[in-house]
């Protein structure tokens, strides 16, 4: 594996995430091969690869939604918790929006967002409220608050999703395929919250079909094939002067 090119601003300070040696098996299948990655404060990594090359488990491994075989995750440089309440509180600080929305259907756009902060992180009903109501204003659907998601379009539940996430104020992001369910007229609205997010300062791991966020927003592009990760550079570097064969391969394909 090559080493990140891209500069630590600070750095003395530890990384937000490191990846040590996690391997993953389904049965016989090694979906997770000895990934070591370190993520930064602030960082955005964005996360490309043939299907089933194990981006989707890899997110959900930084969450604990799925278990490793072995190796450490490590978060602030504490390693993940197993279960309780700690487990609850690791998935507070880890964010993740799925492909698709998982909005509570019955619910309202306003109650989706203000739920878990009061049931996870035990904000007073009004202050999280209020906070529900800034996010959904900050993600553009602040006039939608009082509807349930199926009133919704897919871009606008999946941006109440985005919310939804950033009320828990998580540490990190996971995005796996967050525009890959939408109508494409959509999928730039999604993109342009994630891009702001990004410039807010938001540490964002993204898996994504979007080459156009990839080269605009990444800091890092992580390149993965059969369980490993096989290459990564900037965008700039990856996308005009991929190194791999697989990366090259992939690439001819897709742009
Ligand atoms: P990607 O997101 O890159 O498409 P995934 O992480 O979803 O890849 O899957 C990697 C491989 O692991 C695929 O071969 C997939 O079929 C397999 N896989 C994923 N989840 C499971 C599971 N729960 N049980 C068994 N195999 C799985
Ligand atoms: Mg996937």
């Amino acid at each position: 594996m090559t080493e990140s090119p891209v500069e630590d601003s600070t750095p003395a300070a530890a990384p937000l995430v490191v990846l040590s040696k996690v391997n993953k098996h389904y049965g016989a299948l090694h979906v997770l091969q000895d990934i070591n990655l370190e993520i930064n404060q602030g960082e955005v990594v964005v996360l490309i690869g043939p299907s089933g090359s194990g981006k989707s488990t890899l997110c959900r491994t930084i969450n604990r939604l799925e278990t490793i075989d072995s190796g450490t995750i490590t978060l602030s440089g504490r390693p993940l918790p197993a279960e309780g309440r700690e487990l609850a509180r690791l998935r507070a600080e880890v964010g993740m929006v799925f492909q698709g929305f998982n909005l509570f259907a019955h619910k309202t756009v306003l109650e989706n967002v203000v739920l878990a902060q009061v049931k996870v992180r035990k904000v007073l009903r009004s202050h999280a409220t209020k906070t529900a109501r800034e996010l959904l204003e900050r993600v553009g659907v602040g006039a939608q608050a009082d509807k349930y998601p199926a009133q919704l379009s897919g871009g606008q539940q999946q941006r109440v999703a985005i919310a939804r996430a950033l009320a828990m104020k998580p540490k990190v992001m996971l995005f796996d395929e967050p525009t890959s369910a939408l109508d494409p007229e959509m999928v730039n609205e999604v993109l342009e919250v994630m891009r702001q997010l990004a410039a807010d300062g938001m540490t964002m791991v993204v898996v994504t079909h979007e080459m156009g966020f990839a080269r605009s927003a990444a800091n890092r592009v992580l390149f993965m094939a059969d369980g490993k990760i096989v290459e990564q550079n900037t965008p700039e570097a990856f996308f005009t002067a991929p190194r791999s064969d697989r990366a090259k391969d992939f690439l001819s394909k897709i742009l």
